[in-house]
């Protein structure tokens, strides 16, 4: 578009769309639509698995979800696998094998709008609707994360040369926790949930470590 590469392009998991990806847009990283592979592909091949291990669907879901690292999504996955004797399951290991295409700790470090992990929508169409859409004004996006900072609370954990890390983690439940690092010289800050990447905005926990530290908004945060 306007002679300028695509850098992402999201596509329905299919072997020869991905070939064909592989190919054509070799320099271009490839994302699996989260959608696709929720509503059609995994009902369409884990039907039986979801019938006859009550827990399964929920737990592969927040695996899926909710894990913030590769470490964690890798220990989060051989768990409930194990737990259920899928290890032989070749559904399943096809979607591990492509993991990096479509699970968020993976895809979350690449600028895509959000829009791979939109598990709501039944189509992209619905996807483009939904977020953002031409009424959609960014600094709404951004108002949400900034009260949302308010739900949670910062402990400074190691702090080693200039650089400081955070737990942030939410008042009313202290589970749900977050590392952010940030380097008091160039104020930069980094959540392990990788929204900025992911969306371009900041999120709530970076916010409630540069509430503390910064006072303004590092210009490095403003984009055009
Ligand atoms: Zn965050």
């Amino acid at each position: 578009m306007s002679r300028v590469h695509a850098k992402i392009i999201i596509t329905d998991q299919d072997v020869v769309i991905t070939n064909v990806v592989a190919r054509i847009f070799s320099d271009v990283i490839h994302h699996y639509c989260m959608c696709h592979i929720q509503k059609k592909k995994n009902p369409e091949y884990l039907s039986h698995v979801y019938n006859a291990h009550g827990e399964f669907k929920n737990q592969f879901y927040k695996s899926i979800h909710l894990s913030l690292t590769i470490d964690e999504l890798e220990s989060n996955w051989e768990a409930i696998i194990n737990k259920d004797g899928l290890q032989d399951n070749q559904w399943l290991q096809k979607m591990y094998y492509i993991h990096k295409k479509w699970i968020r700790a993976y895809v979350c470090h690449n600028f895509c709008a959000k829009m791979s992990t939109t598990q709501r929508s039944e189509s992209m169409n619905k996807c483009f609707k939904d977020f953002p859409n031409s009424s959609t004004p960014l600094y709404k996006k951004f108002q949400d994360e900034l009260i949302g900072y308010q739900k949670f609370s910062v402990k400074k954990i190691i702090f080693v040369v200039e650089v400081i890390t955070y737990k942030v983690y939410e008042i009313y439940n202290e589970k749900t926790t977050y590392n952010v690092t940030y380097h008091v010289n160039s104020k930069e800050a980094t959540c392990n949930c990788h929204l900025f990447e992911f969306l371009d905005i900041l999120c709530r926990h970076v916010l409630a470590v540069l509430i503390k530290n910064a006072h303004s908004l590092p210009s490095q945060y403003i984009l055009r």
